[in-house]
């Protein structure tokens, strides 16, 4: 079947209230920019929906791409037609004659007519359309309340529209529409999950990655802004944050303090990422915790890294298992790079034993007696580089570096 369209449904939530026209701005600007790889592809905005023209574009890529508009519910690819009956039965029955229909398939037409100058009625429509179809296709059966397929009629003025399949959207609220925060972008499985979970709920994301170079060589940088890239496909633009992350960790290390070093990293991080949110006018951050999945996530130590800020931690993954939180980055396109072998700066430093149950008192102790911290913490906030990365762009690599090889996907 070619379709004409696809029409694009708000989430509930999304529709209600004074919020509505932010929301529609913000998915329409979101809609927009995915459509830049569609020229002919157009849009139009109706209540509580949008209209995609395909002009000829393929439905199922268009879509692909749309799926990742957040606040929105759910896609139907549509077929237009002339608001006259013979046309409309004429497309009814291609409809569904283009689908696989076993034996004893059931379905029932939905008909409304939007246009009241259409001379038969919804009720009428119904009976109109269904009958042909069930003596041409004699594998259908009528279930008015539970049927296999549902085939709507919109009767409007110019076209009507018909439709059966409900494809399911990002759900979640407009991108943006929450405000904005900081995702600590690690190379890891978790982090790039996150920072999609908290785009879907209408952040605006920035990352920061925390590297150690020389430590850690420039292809795990090259992976993280890939990772980076990715999370850019679904908001039209992310910026990434590079901080220098050597000095503060060589630095904890002289603390001696082997099993606290990773409370330690993980709070410095924070303090530099609080300093980049106050910056960049971000209100929160979100980190791809998991709530006892290493030493750094149980409850005390959550509790005594979480204490480095005042901004809300925002962890999206907290209640998640594992294998679920793997099928999402699948799903989301991070996976592949996610389990490239590249370290990350804290895997060169941790020890062998990391504290599950660090002591507050002791850590803020350690802190308070090395001055040169906050220099090192200062230093490496304004060592940070900045990077605008954009789907479509190839990201910007340093000249003459080594890049990952295709062939490790
Ligand atoms: P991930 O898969 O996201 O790396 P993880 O399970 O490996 O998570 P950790 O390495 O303990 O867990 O990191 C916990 C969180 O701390 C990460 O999800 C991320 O938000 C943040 N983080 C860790 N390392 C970095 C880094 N180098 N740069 C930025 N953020 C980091
Ligand atoms: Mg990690």
């Amino acid at each position: 079947m070619t379709y004409d369209l696809l029409l694009m449904r708000f989430g509930e939530m999304a529709i209600k209230g004074k919020n509505r026209k932010r929301f529609e701005k913000a998915a329409m600007a979101h809609v927009l920019t995915i459509l830049e790889a569609f020229p002919r592809a157009s849009v139009r905005k109706e209540y509580g929906r949008f209209y995609i023209m395909l002009g000829g574009e393929s439905a199922p890529a268009v879509i692909k791409e749309l799926k990742k508009v957040f606040g929105i519910a759910s896609i139907s690819p549509v077929v237009a037609v002339a608001s006259e009956l013979e046309a409309i039965l004429h497309t009814a029955a291609s409809f569904m004659g283009s689908q696989t229909l076993p034996e004893g398939t059931t379905f029932k037409v939905n008909a409304r007519r939007v246009w009241k100058d259409f001379p038969h009625s919804s009720h009428e429509m119904n009976r109109l359309v269904s009958g042909p179809l069930l003596r041409e296709l004699p594998s259908l059966k009528v279930d008015v309340h539970n049927p296999q397929i549902e085939l709507r009629v919109e009767i409007r003025e110019d076209q009507t529209y018909l439709f059966s399949e409900v494809i399911p959207g990002a759900g979640g609220y407009p991108l943006g529409t929450n405000g904005k925060a900081m995702l600590l972008l690690s190379g890891g499985i978790d982090s790039p999950v996150a920072g999609w979970s908290a785009m879907r709920r209408g952040l605006e994301i920035e990352c920061i990655h925390f590297h150690s170079y020389p430590f850690t060589s420039k292809k795990a940088e090259e992976k993280v802004i890939r990772l980076a890239h990715v999370l850019s496909t679904y908001s039209g633009e992310v910026k990434l944050h590079l901080v220098p992350f050597t000095e503060v960790q060589t630095l904890l290390t002289k603390a001696k303090q082997d099993s606290l070093m990773i409370t330690l990293m993980r709070r410095a991080m924070l303090k530099i990422a609080s300093a980049l949110a106050e910056q960049n006018g971000a209100l929160a951050l979100v980190t791809g915790d998991s709530l006892g999945q290493v030493a750094s996530q149980t409850l005390p130590s959550m509790n005594v890294i979480g204490r480095a800020t005042e901004l809300p931690l925002l962890r999206p993954l907290i209640m998640m298992d594992k294998p679920d939180i793997i099928q999402l980055s699948q799903e989301i396109g991070t996976y592949d790079l996610s389990i490239l072998p590249f370290e990350d700066c804290c895997s060169l430093f941790v020890p062998k034993s990391p504290s599950t149950n660090p002591n507050l008192r002791i850590i803020q102790k350690i802190e308070a007696t090395s001055p040169e911290l906050t220099q090192e913490i200062e230093a490496a906030i304004v060592g940070t580089r900045t990077m605008v990365l954009r789907p479509g762009v190839q990201p910007p690599f340093n000249e003459g570096e080594e890049v990952i090889q295709e062939d490790w996907f």
